[in-house]
Parts: C-alpha cells; structure tokens; sequence
C-alpha cells in the first residue's frame, strides 16, 4: 500500500493505466551523414501533425468546453512555433547527430532544470506546458507514449502531474481514478477529479516506478492510499465499498431535483464553486441552485496577455447562461499569493506573496484593466435576460477599500451608460477572508450588498499558517477553536443586519463543518460541485434545532483533535454512508 493525499473522495477499482511523460530513454545512438536530412524532415513531419493535432483540439474544447479552455492549446502552438526552441533540436540534430526524440529530451532535461529552480506555480504549470508540447512532438516520433487502445477500462490513470492535454484526453475514456505522483490538494488534477466526482490521490511517492500499465490498482480517495496488485481478501473488501460508494451516487444523484430543505423545512442554498463553463454544466448536473463564486483568474491564466473587454463579455456571459438558474457570484481577478500572471507585473519575488500583493491590492495598480473587468462583468450581467449576477471583490481588508470598489462600479455603469449600453443594477460583494474585516465586519455591512466568507484564506491568515505548506498543516484547520469562533461572530453579525452571507471555502462542503455552519445561522454554502449531492442528502436528515446542539457542544471543546473527532462521531451517526464519501 502506498501513501498520498486525498485529493478527491470515493473508492476506484482498475487496471492502470500509465502516462509516462516522456519516453524514458530514447535512443542515444549518433546519426550517419546520410540520416541527418531524414530525420529533420521526421521532426519537421512530427511538427506539422502536432500543429494540426492542437488546431484540432483547440477547435475542438472551444466549442465543447468553452473557449477559456481551448486558449490553453493556442499557447501550446506557439510554444511550437517558437524559433529558440526549434532552432536547438535542429542544431542538435545537425551538429551533434543526435537522434531527433534524444534531442527532444535533451531540451526536456534544459527546461526542467531552469523551471524547477523556481517555487513560481505560474512557471511551473507554464513548464508543463512545454513538456505537454514535446509529449506530443515525441508521440508522433514513438510508439512508447502513444495511447494504448488495447486496455480495457475502467481505468486508473497513474501519472507525475496530468497535463492539459491528457485531461481533454480522458474524456472520453472510461477513466474511474486518479494517482498522481506529484501535486496537491490544488493540482491541476485534483480540481479535475474533484469537478468530474473521479476518486483521485496526489503525491504518492515513486509511484510511477511501482506501477505498470495493466496491474490492478485500487484508489481510496478518503484516505488517500493506494493498492497495488491487492490479494485478493483486500480485493473483495474494496469491491464491496466500491459498490456502495456506486450506489451512493447514484442514489444521491437521484437527488438532484430535490429541494434543500432541512427535516424543519429551511430552505438552504447549495451552490458551486467553478473555474470555468464546464464547471458552471457540473453544477447544473449535481443539482446546485446556483454559482457561489466563479473565480475568474483561470481565465488570466490561460491568456498570454491581459483579455479584452470584448473577451471577457463573452466569457461571462456563457457562464452565466450555462449556470443553475442563471445565478452567478463572479469574483474579480484574484491573483498573486500563489498564482501569478507575468503580464500583470508578477516577474518580481515577494518574501511573503500570500500577505503581498495580491487580489484587489494588485487589481488596484492596474485600473485600467480592473475598470474593464468590472466593465465586462456588468454588462454581462445586464444583457442576460432572467439572471442574477452578483460582484464579489477579493481579500477585503479596510472601509477604505470597499469605498473605492464601490466607486469604481459606479463608475462602471457611468462609462457604459456614455457609450449607450443599457445597464441593469448589480449586487456588489465582499469575501471575507482577512481577519482584519472579520474583526470589524460591522463598520463595513451597510457599504456591502453581501459578504462571501473565504475559509480557505481566513484559516490561514487566523492560524499564521500556510494553507499549502504540509509542515504547517495541524494548525491551518478550519475546525479549530478560534476559527468557530470568529465564523460565528461575522454570521451572527451579517445576520443581524440581513446582509445575506455564503460561505465558500472548502469547509462548506465537510459534512461535520457543514453542520457547524448551520448551527452557527448560516444558509448559504458554495462548494466544489461534486460535493453538492452529499450536501444536500445531509440537509434533508436534520433539523435546525440539531445543527444548533451539535455546535453548542462543539464549542465547548477547546483543542481542534476533539472538535474533530466529535464532528467525526457525529456525522458518523447522523449520516453514516456519507463517510464513504469525504476524505480525511
Ligand atoms: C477562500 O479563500 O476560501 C476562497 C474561496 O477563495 P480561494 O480559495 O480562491 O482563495
Ligand atoms: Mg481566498
């Protein structure tokens, strides 16, 4: 058995499937004279086919995803374009008689040693996509990395990191998990497998040295392990859970149309977190109510360069017109901490990013494009007949600040309404995630038409504790004391000024957190969508009255091991098959 993090939950039996992400050794053999031309016209011939190959797909996910998506794969084309790069294959082609996959590999290992130097994620993923490019030159030069047709599914898909390319690609295989040997909680395919219900584990250790295509291979995304070649007394246990976690879905997939309600009739909104269209299509799957928060920085970075209003408009108003009942949350670019955009002024290094210069702070610097950004999302918002889009701004700090956006979105509809566009009022929003807000939410409730608590930042920003460094992660925990405490505070206090409040950080889709929240007031909760119809199956087996006991108990205890491990006899009891269903 081996160890990683469990990235998405459920159990996943089959045969593995292996993406190696590049050939291991290409030949090292040297080219005779007479070789050389044959093998620039190979390369020149591997080219055009992924050029065409990317065309293809870029086509393709634009008009069956969405055309964020697709922009991934117009940077992936140029990438091949791109005259260093070829420049150095051909050179080594020619110079050094280099066989052209060697050469591909060798400019690999040049990459990799540059990019991995850097901690920058924007880099790192912009390495993936190089490494995706030369997969694919190398794929039409080899067999090795094609995909092997003769394996039956269901699949688990064993791989370093999946790139882009490879999730468009298992889309229409049957592919039931996810082993990753590098990434986190926040990987690319953590947010694949998490938006697609795809039991999946990260950062599980050489693992692409013990496994083969073909072996059997079991996923336990709730406690992130995996089984390699199981005997077959642990085969048979995984295939009865297996089962019931099928079961499960299917049962809370039945769900959907169902309204959540708590067994005292309070109607609760489920609603979803999504990055792009095809999330807005999962949410309306999984049976969410609407959109909590779209976060729009995945939009940045897919681009090269900053997106035109024009862009950005149609963007937005796709989502909003794939969304549940047409009810958006868009929050403005949040970017920096650990995602950065080179093309917004991020080529320097801050010693603290998470507490630099990032969401509105940055958003602030560049006003002409957070004046088109603002523009864009209203007028979507107004064009779209029967929707509700609301603006949300990032990392809220000061009064001061909800002031300016304020102003800026009044300035918004100004300019608008000057070039002739009809405009429709939109409601205007903060996300609560810096402690300084939570401690004086009052001074700011009556600037704000909402408040969106962002969990996953106010635990870091309350607990000094970084919400992606392993080391630090006993104590970034949003069951701890403190945390309860200041959430209550900040609902009660929206309560009370019927300022309506969501929450929309990963807690919001924890059962045991789930029912915390309740006790505390609130009733609106935003979470990834696959985790809506367990959601809603636990609204629909308690009352208000109990979610309030449970807190009450709860918060009497004073360490985070025992809240949690009260929560988890709680919920163990209240809803025992939804286990099944959450990761640890
Ligand atoms: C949060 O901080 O809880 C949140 C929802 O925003 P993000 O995870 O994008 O920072
Ligand atoms: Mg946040």
């Amino acid at each position: 058995m081996r160890r990683g993090i469990p990235v998405s939950p459920g159990i996943a039996i089959g045969t593995a499937y292996v993406i190696h992400q590049i050939y291991v050794s290409p030949s090292s053999k040297r080219l005779e004279d007479f070789e050389i031309t044959a093998e620039l016209a190979n390369y020149e011939t591997a080219r055009d086919k992924a050029a065409s190959d990317l065309l293809a797909l870029e086509r393709k996910v634009d008009a069956q995803v969405g055309h964020e998506e697709a922009s991934i794969f117009a940077v992936h084309q140029s990438i091949l374009r791109d005259t260093a790069f070829t420049k150095k294959i051909r050179g080594w082609i020619v110079d050094e008689r280099m066989a052209a996959p060697a050469a591909l590999h060798r400019l690999l290992g040049e990459y990799t040693a540059l990019f991995t130097k850097t901690k920058d994620d924007y880099l790192q993923e912009r390495l993936n996509d190089v490494r995706d490019v030369i997969l694919r030159l190398s794929g039409h030069m080899t067999e090795v990395t094609k995909p092997q047709s003769s394996i039956e599914g269901p699949l688990i898909v064993v791989t370093d990191e999946l790139l882009p390319s490879q999730a468009v690609m298992l889309g229409d295989a049957d592919v039931q998990g996810i082993v990753t040997q590098a990434g986190s909680q926040t990987s690319h395919a953590a947010i694949i497998a998490r938006s697609r219900g795809i039991p999946a584990v990260s950062g599980v250790k050489k693992i692409l040295r013990k496994v083969k295509t073909g072996d059997t291979i079991v996923v336990d995304g709730r406690y992130g392990t995996v089984e390699i070649n199981p005997g077959i007394e642990t085969l048979t246990a995984y295939r009865k859970l297996e089962r019931e976690f099928f079961d499960l879905k299917d049962k809370l997939a039945a769900n959907r149309d169902l309204p959540a309600t708590t067994v005292d009739n309070v109607d609760l909104q489920l609603l979803a977190n999504i990055n792009g269209e095809n999330d807005a299509i999962a949410a309306e799957r999984m049976g969410a109510s609407g959109i909590g928060l779209y976060r729009t920085e995945y939009l940045y970075l897919t681009h090269q360069d900053v997106p035109d209003e024009e862009q950005q408009y149609s963007v937005y108003r796709k989502i909003i017109e794939a969304s549940p009942n047409r009810e958006v949350t868009i929050r403005t670019l949040d970017i920096g901490g650990d995602k950065t955009v080179a093309y917004l002024g991020h080529d320097h290094k801050e010693a603290n990013p998470f507490m630099g210069w990032r969401s509105i702070r940055l958003s602030f610097e560049h006003p002409e494009f957070f004046n088109t950004q603002i523009r864009a999302i209203v007028r979507a918002a107004s064009d779209v007949p029967d929707s509700t889009t609301r603006i949300m701004f990032p990392m809220v700090t000061t009064l001061e600040e909800v002031r300016k956006l304020r102003s800026m979105v009044r300035r918004a509809y100004k300019t608008l309404e000057t070039r002739g566009i009809k405009t429709r009022k939109i409601e205007v929003g903060m996300m609560l995630e810096v402690p300084a807000a939570a401690v004086s939410i009052e001074t700011m409730l009556d600037q704000v038409d909402f408040v969106s608590i962002g969990s996953n930042d106010l635990v870091q920003y309350l607990m000094a504790a970084d919400r992606d460094n392993p080391k630090v992660s006993h104590l970034c925990q949003p069951l701890a004391p403190p945390v309860l405490i200041t959430l209550k505070r900040v609902i009660e206090a929206c309560n009370r000024s019927n300022t309506p409040v969501t929450l929309c950080g990963e807690m919001a889709g924890k059962p045991g957190a789930f029912l915390l929240l309740l006790g505390m007031g609130l009733r609106r909760f935003s979470m990834s969508p696959a985790f809506v119809p367990s959601i809603k199956q636990l609204t629909r087996q308690v009352s208000i009255k109990q979610a309030e006991q449970i807190l009450e108990t709860a918060m009497k205890f004073k360490t985070t091991a025992k809240v949690k491990h009260y929560m988890a006899e709680t919920v163990g009891e209240l809803a025992p098959d939804l286990q099944l269903l959450s990761s640890r």
